[in-house]
């Protein structure tokens, strides 16, 4: 089952010709007909959960709406794909950028925006191209701006190009970037339906929860919840990456088992090694022994065994990988990405990098392992972003799963 590669390797697939003929823009004539009730309703019905990494229920944040409500109500997606082993937006916007803007226009019904914004990475700059280009053509058919399809519905957007920091993933940094700002977390509460882009209402969802919409409402809650295991609802998009025969992207129902991805989908270790861990959900996401990958790639499978989905950035590592790199180079990133706005984010991740880089350089003495072990947990809760927790989870759980390798290198006293 394919809903966001459905047109994958379809010549011209960007091109409105190329969409509208093979079924597109049929769900927003549909959505048109709908009140914004009914449509938040089936949405709300077919359980579609964020995709972008927190998994929240889309249906309900529409719904907040009705209590935080202000003059104006602003839709934002967040294409500020930085999560390292992440490449599933790109695709989508590259490839297929009317099933975005067809989606947009669908939430926009729905939540009552008039106005909304692409908030792409900068270096996205072929895909901000192809969606600067699909929004003319479905402005020029009818299809955005105003009086959509002669249905009194206007709804204008518009494609903004961040500056690569990692840190506008967070809706709140991408809103502050948005109106000009330097793109830094804002403390919650207010939350974006409260307060958000202008200090109006503002709903944000990820590219591949709003290319999922169309699908949604042209077959119904039911035909997606009917996929994946057990009805967790819909497909996910699988980057798969690292020691793999056939990395790439891979479009699976949600419930799919993280062993059958890596040997089906992925194609298996390379040169026939053995498998050693797996950094199932991008890069901030916790890492996974051998003999843990035999668990389902849903929000609740992954947190019963103390990781998450995140963005579906599987990170394969084989028997030769070490895991003191990889973490030198995970901590080497989130210190620099620290927006520096709260100490504990800051000071912690440079004080990371400085122990890691020293135990990796084999001057590090054991009380550098614990010290590290103590920062990630001041760290994890005490900051005004989720970037703490995406800091400090990969490197403590490499420290406890693999310590004998850390312990290796440290210098002989
Ligand atoms: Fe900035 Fe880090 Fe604090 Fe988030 S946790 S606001 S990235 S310093």
């Amino acid at each position: 089952m394919k809903i966001l590669l459905k047109n994958k390797g379809i010549p011209d697939s960007q091109s409105l010709e190329i969409y509208s003929g093979r079924g597109g823009y049929a769900a927003l004539r549909k959505a048109l007909s709908l009140s914004p009730e009914e449509i938040i309703s089936i949405v709300e019905d077919s359980g579609l959960r964020g995709r972008g990494g927190a998994g929240f229920p889309a249906g309900a944040k529409w719904k907040l709406l009705t209590k935080y409500r202000r003059k104006t109500v602003y839709l934002i997606c967040n294409a500020d794909e930085g999560e390292p082993g992440t490449f599933k937006d790109r695709y989508v916007m590259e490839f297929d950028p009317h099933l975005l803007v067809e989606g947009m226009t669908i939430a926009a019904r729905a939540t009552g925006a008039h106005h909304g914004f692409i908030y792409i990475r900068g270096e996205y700059l072929r895909m901000a191209k192809a969606l600067v280009k699909a929004i003319e053509e479905a402005q020029a058919k009818g299809f955005l701006g105003n009086n959509i399809m002669g249905s009194g519905f206007s709804f204008f957007m518009d494609v903004f190009r961040g500056a690569g920091a990692y840190v506008c993933g967070e809706e709140t940094a991408l809103i502050e970037s948005l109106e000009g700002k330097a793109g830094r977390p804002r403390l919650k509460p207010p939350f974006p339906a409260a307060a958000g882009l202008y200090g109006e209402s503002t709903v944000i969802h990820n590219v591949t929860t709003l290319s999922f919409i169309p699908f949604i409402i042209e077959n119904g809650p039911e035909a997606f919840r009917a996929i994946g295991k057990l009805g967790r609802g819909g497909t996910k998009l699988f980057c798969i990456s690292g020691h793999v025969n056939k990395p790439g992207l891979y479009e699976y129902p949600m419930g799919t088992s993280l062993k059958k991805l890596i040997y089906e989908a992925g194609g298996g270790i390379k040169e026939g090694r053995r498998l050693k861990a797996v950094i199932p959900g991008g890069l901030s996401s916790p890492i996974l022994k051998e003999d843990e990958i035999d668990v389902d790639m849903d929000f609740q499978s992954l947190h019963s065994v103390g990781t998450m989905l995140g963005s579906g950035g599987i990170i394969v590592l084989d028997e030769d990988a070490s895991i003191p790199l990889i973490a030198q180079k995970t901590a080497k990133f989130y210190a620099h990405e620290s927006c520096g706005q709260c100490a504990p984010c800051r000071e912690g991740t440079n004080m990371i990098k400085f122990l890691i880089d020293r135990i990796v350089a084999g001057s590090g003495a054991a009380k550098d392992i614990e010290q590290v072990l103590r920062l990630c947990r001041y760290i994890k809760g005490s900051t005004i972003c989720a970037f703490g927790y995406a800091a400090a989870m990969p490197i403590e759980t490499m420290l406890r799963k693999f310590r004998s390798e850390f312990e290796a290198l440290l210098r002989n006293i």
